[in-house]
């Protein structure tokens, strides 16, 4: 009876045991499993938030920084241009430097740390503004809210969408797109509304935004109605660094009809239909000035 019992015991003992491991084991696969849908999930916008709220240090935010940025770079390395040779399109639709404040000298890049949220005493970008003395986002001409739209063409790595009144968080809706042709990345903030998703492509012209008041101090009333606009230098290294591009501003093409993005929905499309007449004019424009930029890159051998 007593070798029965002690039988039955050690059985049950091993069975416990064996289903203790199978459940250390299948907990190990299925976190394995998280971890790396984290890894490959993780992005740019993810990082943005990671570095907000200080949850690295400013040097493991730069390495996460250039392992995101690393594939960007090397798929369209053969785009890139001298920057002598980039010539954009005015951010705001039906604008020009004259919109820009401060005539330029709103710049202020010093102490600049993408990857230390702790340093925030510069601006290293230029503000845009629109005529909106009734804080309503429209442009007091013509009671219109204003399209924002893309410099140049490039890829869409992040976005902000759904900013709240009371959010502490500065940018409000923002967008960021990788340019292909400076090899950078363009920062767009306190739109009123994002017309553009993570990951997408988009062209020169492209309507990415409408100028808002989204932001901390964007939606204050001292603050006049405008869009926030930087744009960073990656070297070699994929080291960001702001860069003054108010020569490139002044130099802008202005487009007075947005393109429609690629991939917005009929229904958007529909809804931007009578704007959209000159849309292959800016195409074949864009399409010709690549040309004359190829032309002239096959002269200079840049
Ligand atoms: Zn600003």
């Amino acid at each position: 009876m007593y070798y029965i019992c002690l039988n039955k015991f050690t059985f049950i003992t091993v069975l416990n045991k064996l289903l203790l491991l199978s459940c250390l084991l299948l907990l190990t696969i299925s976190c394995q499993a998280q971890s790396e849908k984290n890894n490959s999930a993780y992005d740019f916008r993810d990082l943005l938030v990671d570095i907000r709220e200080e949850k690295l240090s400013p040097e493991m935010a730069g390495e996460k920084f250039k392992s995101i940025l690393k594939p960007l770079r090397q798929k369209y390395a053969d785009q890139m241009l001298d920057s002598s040779e980039v010539q954009l399109i005015f951010p705001l639709k039906s604008k020009n430097y004259r919109a820009v404040g401060g005539k330029g000298k709103g710049f202020y890049a010093r102490q600049f740390n993408l990857f230390d949220h702790s340093i925030s005493k510069s601006h290293p970008a230029h503000d845009i503004f629109i005529y909106d003395l009734n804080r309503d986002c429209k442009d007091d001409n013509d009671n219109q809210y204003v399209d924002v739209v893309a410099v140049n063409s490039g890829e869409v790595i992040a976005v902000e969408n759904n900013w709240q009144e009371g959010d502490a968080y500065k940018g409000g809706n923002y967008v960021w797109f990788y340019d292909y042709q400076t090899g950078g990345l363009w920062y767009y903030a306190h739109l009123r509304e994002v017309y553009v998703s993570m990951g997408q492509k988009i062209h020169a012209g492209d309507k990415i935004g409408e100028v808002g008041r989204t932001g901390f101090n964007a939606l204050t009333n001292r603050s006049d109605t405008h869009l926030h606009l930087m744009h960073l230098s990656l070297d070699t290294d994929l080291n960001p660094r702001p860069i003054n591009h108010y020569e490139w501003l002044k130099s802008a093409q202005t487009v007075y009809t947005a393109q429609i993005p690629e991939n917005r929905s009929v229904k958007d499309v529909e809804v931007f239909k009578l704007q959209s007449k000159s849309l292959n004019d800016i195409k074949l424009a864009g399409k010709n000035r690549s040309k004359d930029i190829a032309r002239k890159t096959l002269r200079t051998g840049k």
